[in-house]
């Protein structure tokens, strides 16, 4: 039967590695598009409904999602709730409001003034962090009264929803929608696996985009009950590779580090990483990830979402990934670690036993070859790559 696949957010990281693996692995039969927000806005109703009377897919991967990493997220809400990072030794108080943490009293406007508040001033929580999830470091999280982080969960939510109405009306016969591991439950036993997605509130400072990224999961199952619709999510790692964002303020970690690095070989600085380096983390490389999302397309028929992720012992310190970093960009200058910035949660380890009974004998690409690639694309495209 011929088949036409869209792919939303087909211009991303994950998008052109789908688009790499298909070039080459397509089945007879299939067109694949790959949409970029040229094609449309998919927060807008009536533009998604257009591409989907212009396409008319068959089966949708749906990747397209207002994403960004631990410092976009906090900056945001930096932003609006100006949260106060507090070092141990400094003289601190617990503040409520926004107007008492600034310009109300001399000890906080010196703290304002010391620690930048227009950009990484800490973590927010509505409590101070559990042992767990406080980095190795002096480092004290103040914080302001939490609330929802506005632009996340509308953006992404209204994405959703216009995908999702629209391959029901569409009569698709699959939909492949993207969670992620950073949406789990903050407070949480390891590893985390499918069925522990909505157990607790996630981390604070991704509230937005979690719950955004939840609904997905809730609705998936909706979707199949009363419509009999075959909606299904993944639940990737950590991911880099080729066409990643690399943005040091706003990127993931990888092409965070691997753009530092280069910044640093070229004027001849230290290779400064932001946190102490500690917390463990998984990574999957972007083809990888494409090669396991188009099986689930393929072959994999549930609602229930499948994690997509490395196995548990190959979990690495950040550590580890910037030294592998250092490497694959041949830099031998030194390599900082500055911990006075925040590490973020000190692991999220995710069991992939699901996929390993499906897939057994499936062999990831290591951190070493990945990150490689990674850098020589970075490398190759210095002039175009987002950052
Ligand atoms: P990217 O940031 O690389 O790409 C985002 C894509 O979404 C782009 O194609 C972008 O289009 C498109 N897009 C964003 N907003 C809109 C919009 N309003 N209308 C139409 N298109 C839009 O994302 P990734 O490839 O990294 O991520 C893909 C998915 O994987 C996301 O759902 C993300 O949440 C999830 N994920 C990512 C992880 C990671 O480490 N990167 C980890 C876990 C999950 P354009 O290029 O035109 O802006």
């Amino acid at each position: 039967m011929p088949s036409t696949i869209l792919v939303t957010g087909g211009s991303g990281l994950v998008g052109q590695a789908i688009k790499a693996y298909t070039d080459a692995n397509a089945l007879e039969g299939e067109t694949w598009i790959f949409l970029s927000s040229k094609d449309g806005d998919l927060r807008k109703r009536d533009e998604t409904d257009a591409i989907f009377d212009r396409y008319k897919p068959t089966h949708v991967i749906h990747l397209a999602a207002k994403v960004g990493g631990l410092f976009a997220n906090l900056k945001q809400k930096v932003g609006r709730f100006r949260v106060l990072f507090l070092r141990r030794g400094d003289r601190h108080r617990r503040r409520t409001s926004d107007r008492s943490l600034f310009g109300n009293g001399k000890g906080e406007s010196k703290l304002t003034k010391m620690n930048n508040p227009t950009f990484f001033l800490g973590l927010v929580a509505d409590r101070p962090p559990s042992r767990a999830h406080r980095p190795a470091t002096s480092h004290l999280y103040y914080y302001t009264s939490p609330s929802p982080f506005v632009e996340f969960y509308r953006e992404n939510t209204l994405i959703n929803d216009n995908i999702m109405e629209n391959c029901r009306l569409h009569n698709v016969a699959k939909l492949v929608s993207m969670l992620s591991t950073c949406i789990f439950p903050d407070k949480t036993t390891y590893p985390i696996d499918e069925t522990m997605l909505h157990d607790g509130p996630p981390h604070p400072s991704n509230e937005g985009y979690a719950y955004a990224k939840r609904l997905i999961d809730t609705m998936n199952r909706a979707y199949a009950e009363e419509y009999g619709c075959n909606f299904t999510s993944i639940i990737p790692t950590n991911i880099y590779g080729p066409h990643d964002n690399f943005s040091i303020e706003n990127g993931h970690v990888i092409p965070g580090l691997i753009h530092k690095c280069y910044k640093a070989r070229r004027d001849g600085t230290p290779f400064t990483i932001w946190g102490t380096g500690s917390p463990l983390r998984q990574f999957i490389y972007s083809l990888d990830l494409a090669e396991l999302t188009v099986w689930v397309m393929r072959e994999y028929h549930s609602p229930d979402p499948i994690t997509l992720s490395v196995d548990e012992d190959a979990e690495v310190s950040i550590r580890d990934v910037a030294l592998a970093v250092a490497r694959a960009m041949k830099f031998d200058g030194e390599v900082v670690f500055d911990s006075t910035k925040a590490d973020g949660q000190f692991k999220k380890t995710a069991s992939n036993k699901k996929l390993r009974g499906l897939r057994p004998d499936y062999k990831f690409t290591t951190m070493e070859e990945g990150v490689q690639r990674a850098v020589d694309w970075f490398l190759e495209n210095y002039e175009s790559a987002r950052k």
